[in-house]
């Protein structure tokens, strides 16, 4: 029993013991018609049928093995096992109900990283088998002895993807031309915190006055524009009350006739009073 470590394991049981050996020698890939996780792939292999293959993948490039890769598993016909104990490796990959989309970039990759494993771990020879039983790698429909009554499987379009990208990927990487991608970086908090906030990604307010030279603004920017307009605005309206507080006194002051003169004199002070509380405020 072999077990891929770049799989989640969902081990399926009783058929992971029950089933005979076979030998690897062949990799084979599918279309499962239905846009399942490597999880769910497994559910319905659990729950819903006796038939399976090794591995899942699903669209994210979640990737299952249910079954050792030295045990039968029953989703190419004749090719599950030969009487020679030879048999093919098999997967089930998410595609659209119709089989009709392409492999995802993520599929891509997985499916690329496995045939390494597979010709490292398994001698599975770099080439596209030329017969039904010829050691190498394939797709559903390549050879009719691998399909109870025929099958369209993987679809047009990821035929092409197996013939054009798949294959040569598994074939190039396995003799070292190419190294896998690096796994994207994750980004650090400080990271993250610059993009998000130093970006000139904002378009700029339409009050700017340099909105035509300056069209769009960091996420920061914005906020300390907000930020001054509100302490200003805290300012005016503090400065305001005073100015209402003194005209309300002088109207009800004693006083017949109101000192203009004075009544602006008091407001002034006033007003200067409270920008001088606000400037001290923290
Ligand atoms: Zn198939």
């Amino acid at each position: 029993m072999a077990w891929y470590p770049g799989a989640t394991k969902y081990e399926l049981q009783p058929e992971s013991d029950s089933q005979p050996a076979i030998r690897p020698t062949q990799f084979i890939v599918h279309s499962i018609i239905a846009p399942w996780t490597a999880k769910r792939t497994y559910e319905y292999w659990r729950d819903s049928t006796n038939l399976e293959s090794h591995f899942g993948l699903g669209y994210e490039g979640d990737l299952g093995q249910f079954i050792g890769t030295e045990t039968r598993a029953d989703a190419n016909a004749s090719a599950n096992r030969r009487p020679d104990g030879t048999g093919a490796v098999s997967i089930e990959t998410a595609s659209n109900l119709q089989g009709s989309d392409p492999w995802t970039p993520a599929q891509v990759e997985k499916l690329i990283a496995l045939g390494v494993w597979l010709h490292k771990r398994h001698d599975i020879p770099l080439r596209i088998c030329r017969t039904h039983d010829d050691p190498g790698f394939g797709y559903h429909r390549l050879h009719s002895a691998w399909a109870v009554s025929g099958t369209a499987c993987p679809g047009d379009a990821r035929v092409k993807q197996f013939r054009e990208v798949v294959f040569p990927g598994i074939a190039a990487r396995a003799n070292g031309q190419t190294v896998p991608p690096e796994e994207e970086d994750e980004m650090t908090p400080d990271e993250i915190f610059k993009a998000v906030w130093f970006t000139d990604k904002i378009a700029a307010p339409n009050t700017a006055s340099d909105k035509t030279t300056n069209v769009n603004w960091q996420a920061q920017s914005y906020l300390k524009d907000i930020g001054n307009r509100v302490r200003a605005m805290d300012a005016r309206t503090a400065a305001q009350g005073e100015a209402i507080k003194q005209l309300a006194a002088a109207l009800a002051s004693h006083h017949a006739v109101i000192d203009p003169e004075a009544l602006v004199a008091r407001i002034t002070e006033a007003i200067e009073n409270v920008t001088v509380r606000l400037d001290i405020t923290p």
